[in-house]
């Protein structure tokens, strides 16, 4: 690799990764794939307080299921490692000593408790959270304030203190940003942030500049929540004297009702927010990575279904907007099924009988009137869904890769998500166990159990290899014609005796895979589950 891009993805360990972490690796990786250069992840854990176990995990897995798999990183170290903070502790301290040296950074010995007296002390209905910065530095107990020889006892009596940058008076701290443009803050707004902790760690501020430098980072792409964090950062660069790299802070992601798309609004909008959760049910990983990645960058012409390798070429920095891109669920699904529908029937019918082995068949219970609550919707009624383990009879079906491939196709367009076949499907696993209401209310006739029992009887002399789609379609045009009936007084009832919906994949196919016996049966339940109604 003879570029000298370097980008990284610096996520914190303190959750699982949210999907907005998710667009930022995204963007990074793609940066780097296109320049020819380096993609790092490293591992923000300083924070002890906010550190989860499993996050770094959830991390890794979340990032090769998408594939968007790091150059460097902590279990693929390049030449800049370590590559988690926790284990460059010790580099940080010295970093900041040499900013108390060269005036820039000051030791700071006040306790929580004298901290908040000067808050209350200035606060004021104009100023309603004072800062520790400019204006109130100099009454506190600091090394900016306290005698030298005062300043050695305290250290040598090992009291708490931590390192506080010095932010300047009355400057305008500027930088070019690659998505935002020139941006610039007033040195009046920032804290005296604070570089090293009471326990000696380092801040996110602190240890992020050293990192990005020692890993010669050259390109700094994250969310725009950073961008305030930005002058602080320019500061530290400008006072070790070294060179800041590039600026790009991606826009918001932002709800479909308005403002960032939090944790709590995603709930709400049932809008699935971890990068876990797409996995967990079975999103196609293209899809939701070709959905993020047009979340807020364009390549420039209409294209919107494009592969890793083709937004690798297209990418660039400049097309990145400025303004918060709306999540659109339903275009997520729409890239969904676009993902689905290009793989093979053999690929998904290996995916789909993979999933049902981990995860099982939703089996809809029965109830009494064998009467459905009229919503065909696929996920409806959730809530009565368990997951019990196979009968043997299923697990037949299931193994049965030809089976399962017919199932695939018939259904393949008509959903969005790979469980979506065995709702929509559940018929081809199970016979129904209830009927669609809406559909028995609007097709299900007085006439229609005569009807249903001229139509079997003509199926019942069919031979078992000789029950295919055309004869089956044949036999029922035979019997309307006779009857003299349109076409759907009988194909209804027979959807419903078969599939207990009122739509759904190609009738006569369905019935050829499930077979004569099975279709007779289902006719013949129908007929004396629904005869009442
Ligand atoms: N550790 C920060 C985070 O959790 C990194 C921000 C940055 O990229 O500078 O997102």
């Amino acid at each position: 690799m003879s570029s000298r891009i370097r980008v990284r993805f610096a996520p914190s360990p303190t959750g699982l990764l949210h999907i907005g972490g998710l667009r930022t690796a995204l963007y990074n990786y793609l940066f780097a794939k296109k320049e020819g250069g380096t993609f790092v992840l490293r591992i923000e854990d300083t924070d002890q307080k906010r550190y989860v176990k499993d996050a770094e995990d959830d991390i890794l897995q979340s990032l090769t299921w998408a594939g968007i798999v790091p150059d460097e990183g902590p279990g693929n170290p390049g030449e800049y490692g370590p590559y988690r903070q926790s284990e460059r502790k010790e580099r940080y301290l010295k970093y900041a000593e040499q900013l108390v040296d060269a005036g820039y950074a000051y030791y700071a010995f006040d306790t929580p408790e004298e901290i908040e007296h000067m808050k209350e002390h200035l606060r004021t209905p104009e100023n309603p959270t004072p800062k520790y910065e400019i204006q109130s530095r100099m009454t506190m107990r600091n090394s900016l304030t306290l005698s030298d020889e005062e300043i050695s006892r305290l250290l040598s009596e090992k009291k708490e203190y931590v390192i506080r940058l010095k932010i300047p008076d009355g400057e305008r701290i500027h930088f070019e940003d690659a998505v935002r443009g020139p941006v610039s803050f007033e040195s009046e707004m920032l804290d005296d942030q604070v570089l090293i902790k009471a326990d000696g760690m380092p801040t996110y501020h602190l240890a992020n500049v050293v990192d990005d430098h020692e890993m010669k980072i050259s390109h700094v792409i994250r969310g725009e929540e950073w961008l305030s964090s930005a002058p602080k950062h320019i500061l530290l660069y400008t006072y070790f004297g070294w060179d800041a790299p590039e600026m790009a802070h991606l826009p918001l992601i932002m709800s479909p009702s308005g403002g960032k798309l939090s944790k709590r609004k995603a709930e709400k909008e049932g809008i699935p927010i971890n990068t876990k959760d797409y996995r967990e049910q079975f999103y196609e990983p293209e899809a939701l990575v070709n959905f993020l990645a047009l979340l807020g960058w364009s390549p420039g012409d209409d294209r919107e279904l494009l592969s890793m390798k083709e937004m690798v070429e297209s990418f660039s920095l400049d097309r990145i907007g400025k303004s918060g891109a709306i999540f659109d669920h339903a275009k997520l699904l729409w890239f969904n099924e676009h993902y689905i529908r290009a793989k093979s029937d053999a690929e998904l019918a290996k995916e789909l009988q993979a999933y049902v082995k981990e995860v099982g068949i939703p089996h809809k219970q029965d109830d009494n009137d064998g009467l459905g609550d009229g919503s065909a919707e696929p996920d409806a009624g959730e809530g009565n869904i368990s997951w019990p383990s196979l009968t043997e009879e299923q697990k037949k079906i299931f193994t049965d890769t030809k089976y399962m491939e017919t199932v695939v196709r018939l259904l393949k367009e008509r959903v969005s998500r790979l469980p979506d076949f065995l709702d929509s499907g559940s018929f081809f696993f199970e016979a129904p166990a209830e009927y669609d209401a809406k559909a028995v209310k609007k097709g299900w006739k007085e006439a229609t159990p005569s009807l249903l029992q001229a139509y079997t009887s003509q199926l019942d002399i069919v031979e078992e290899e000789e029950f295919k789609a055309p004869l089956l379609k044949t036999r029922l045009k035979e019997v309307i014609e006779k009857e003299n009936v349109g076409m759907g007084k009988l194909m209804m009832p027979v959807r419903i005796a078969v599939t207990g919906l009122g739509s759904g994949p190609d009738l006569f196919e369905s019935m050829e895979l499930l077979g004569k016996e099975e279709v007779l049966r289902r006719i013949h339940t129908a007929i004396e589950k629904l005869s009442g109604s």
